[in-house]
Parts: structure tokens; sequence; C-alpha cells
């Protein structure tokens, strides 16, 4: 089992911003921003690019609630999701990475 469908049966411990009967907010172990939360769909989807458009159609909201829940909704915020080997995608989960509180550099790298 990977390690975000551990934190979803909860054997891994996490720090929760916001939950729904399908999707999980919590906050990154490391975070690369004042604000860095992950938000997964409960269902196992390896990544972005085999998700259903259905399941997506879901998470819209979700994610949006997430940004108003702690407060970055009108500040502005990044949302990333790394695809692949090439995107470097390290854990194999679908995961959007929600940053925010700060102004942001984008890296070109
Ligand atoms: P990826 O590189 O796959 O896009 O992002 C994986 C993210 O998961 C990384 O930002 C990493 O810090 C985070 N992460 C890895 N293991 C854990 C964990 O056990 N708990 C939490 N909360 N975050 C984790
Ligand atoms: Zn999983």
């Amino acid at each position: 089992m990977c390690i975000f469908c551990k934190i979803v049966n909860g054997e891994i411990p996490n720090n929760t911003v916001h939950e729904s009967d399908h999707f999980l907010a919590f906050h990154d172990l490391y975070p690369k921003a004042p604000v860095h939360i992950l938000i997964i769909p409960k269902q196992h989807v390896d990544c972005f690019q085999v998700v259903s458009p259905e399941m997506m159609a879901d998470m819209t909201p979700f994610i949006q609630e997430v940004a108003t829940k702690v407060g970055i909704d009108q500040s502005g915020y990044r949302l990333i999701t790394n695809n692949g080997a090439d995107g470097g995608q390290e854990v194999n989960h679908l995961h959007f990475h929600m940053l925010g509180g700060a102004k942001l550099v984008w890296d070109h790298s």
C-alpha cells in the first residue's frame, strides 16, 4: 500500500486541514512555502495522467474549499501536480501541492 493510502487509512499520522468523503487535505511534512498542503483523493489513483474527469470535477470544489479554509483564497496560491518520473513525482498517489502564504518565486529549473 502506498504511503498516502496509509495516511488515508490512519496507519501514518497526518495533520489534516480539510476532509470530505472522497478527499483529504493535509500539511506537507517538508513544507516548501509558509503554507504547503497536499490534496489527495482517498481512492488510490496513480497520477494526474490517469485521473477520471469525474474525479477531477469533484476534486475542484474541494481544492477551492481548502484555500478558503486556510485563508489564502484571496491572497493567492500555486497549485502543482508532479506527474511521473520527469515531473519529479515521488509518491505515486495523485496529489496536488497547494503552496502559498507568501509571494512565491517562479523557479524555471
Ligand atoms: P511529489 O514529489 O511526489 O510531488 O511530492 C510528495 C510530497 O509528499 C513531498 O512534498 C513530501 O514532502 C511529501 N511527503 C512525503 N512523505 C510524507 C508523509 O509521510 N507525510 C506528509 N504529510 N507528507 C509527506
Ligand atoms: Zn495510494
